[in-house]
């Protein structure tokens, strides 16, 4: 019998306690069951799937590793394994689910008001309300920490937005988007909780992009748009505190890298095994072997990056460098993993049926979302030099 495919190659799920485990495999098999089977369908015509909402929901690991609220409290090492088997089938489902999870619960738990979490988390948790995070504008991304275009004006007990934000992820249906803009007074940047349907909100969905086709990114538009001083995050008071959420959802954004990799590894194993040329698997020649280890020698080294990384978060000891640091090794090890499974692939590993192409497309994305290899790379050039080269 065949040895079983697994990219876990030092068995780190060893290192989850046995109710974790079980966690893990019900999360692998709702992807496999749920979602593998229509991925590529979706992929291609570019459409989120709204009907698996409340099974995700069913699932109960929104938000898994904050305290209270609802949420039983469980570690970063757990929300990390289960981002990478969302991402081992479909990245873009993985991303979708940590806009959700990291990056709008994040927010509202490090950053809200009690009155905020308790009226936001249990109903995020729950998937009954979905969220959106905008940071990046159209002339401002990697910038973002050296002053917004978005302004806000506070007029009494409301502020006014006024701007523009691009490539949102779930802003097109989100009940609710964080903006995240610059008090015109003080040029400190400030969260704001902006409702569907607020007057002077306008989402407009990006069409045509080459990855994580499912992902329904927005640009959005706020015109003399009011809120409330209820609804601006409470301890959201300057840019320091946005980069704590990003550290912290960096951190899954290397897990994510892990898992679209490990899809891809893990894909391209099972067809050279079962692909035959000169009468033989083509897992059998030398030279595929070479490009199956060397793909795993990489897999591995990440997996046990990011196993540690979650160790430095569950001790309350995760810096900027470190998140940085994984997220900038991950996505570029897991470009060079995909591109080795589409090319021990042949022909096939162009075809979206045969997945591997989609994790080639996706893998772009995780490279330059959650701050590009420039900008990480240089968070950890600060760190250890003393010397900013880039604010
Ligand atoms: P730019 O900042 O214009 O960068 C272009 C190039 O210049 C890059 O290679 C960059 O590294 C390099 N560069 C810039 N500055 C320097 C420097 N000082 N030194 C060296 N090189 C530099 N944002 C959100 O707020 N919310 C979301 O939900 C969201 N989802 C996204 C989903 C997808 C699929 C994508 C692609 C992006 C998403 N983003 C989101 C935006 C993302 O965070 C930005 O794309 C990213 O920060 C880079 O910004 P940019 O695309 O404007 O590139």
């Amino acid at each position: 019998e065949l040895p079983a495919i697994d990219g876990d190659f030092y068995n780190i799920s060893h290192t989850l306690n046995p109710e974790e485990r079980v966690l893990q495999l019900k999360v692998r098999a709702f992807m496999e069951t749920e979602i593998k089977p229509i991925v590529n369908d979706y992929w291609r015509r570019g459409e989120f799937p709204h009907h698996i909402i409340p099974k995700v929901a069913e699932l109960d690991i929104c938000g898994i590793a904050y305290e209270g609220y609802s949420n039983p409290v469980r570690s970063y090492l757990m929300e990390g394994v289960l981002a990478m088997e969302m991402a081992r089938v479909d990245v873009s489902f993985a991303t979708f689910f940590g806009v959700q999870s990291g990056l709008v619960m994040g927010s509202i738990f490090l950053l809200g008001s009690e009155e905020q979490k308790q009226e936001w988390l249990p109903e995020l948790k729950n998937l009954r309300k979905i969220g959106a995070f905008g940071l990046t504008e159209p002339e401002v991304g990697s910038g973002v920490a050296g002053g917004l275009t978005m302004k806000a004006k506070r007029i009494g007990n409301s502020w006014t937005l006024n701007g523009q934000k691009k490539w949102i992820g779930n802003a097109t249906f989100a009940d609710v988007i964080i903006i995240w803009a610059e008090d015109e007074e003080d040029h400190q940047v400030k969260g704001f909780l902006v409702r569907k349907d607020t007057p002077g909100l306008a989402v407009e969905k990006m069409e045509d992009k080459m990855a994580l086709r499912i992902v329904q990114n927005g640009i959005i538009t706020l015109t003399d748009c009011l809120v409330e001083e209820v609804d601006r995050l409470q301890k959201a008071n300057s840019f320091k505190d946005t980069a704590n959420v990003l550290r912290m959802t960096r951190a899954g954004v290397a897990w994510l890298a892990v898992g679209c990799a490990r899809g891809a590894y893990e894909s391209a194993l099972k067809y050279t095994r079962e692909r035959k040329q000169f009468g033989k698997p083509i897992a059998s020649f030398q030279l595929i072997q070479n490009h199956l280890v060397e793909m795993l020698t990489n897999l591995t080294a990440m997996q046990t990056m990011v196993a540690r990384l979650s160790e430095l978060q569950d001790q309350n000891e995760l810096t900027d460098e470190h998140a940085s640091l994984a997220k900038v090794f991950c996505s570029l090890r897991t470009r060079d993993i995909v591109s080795k499974a589409r090319e021990v692939m042949g022909g096939n590993g162009i075809l979206l049926e045969y997945d591997v192409a989609r994790f080639v497309a996706d893998a772009e994305a995780i490279y330059s979302y959650e701050g590009t290899k420039e900008i990480n790379t240089l968070i950890v050039g600060r760190a250890i030099t003393g010397y900013s080269a880039f604010v």
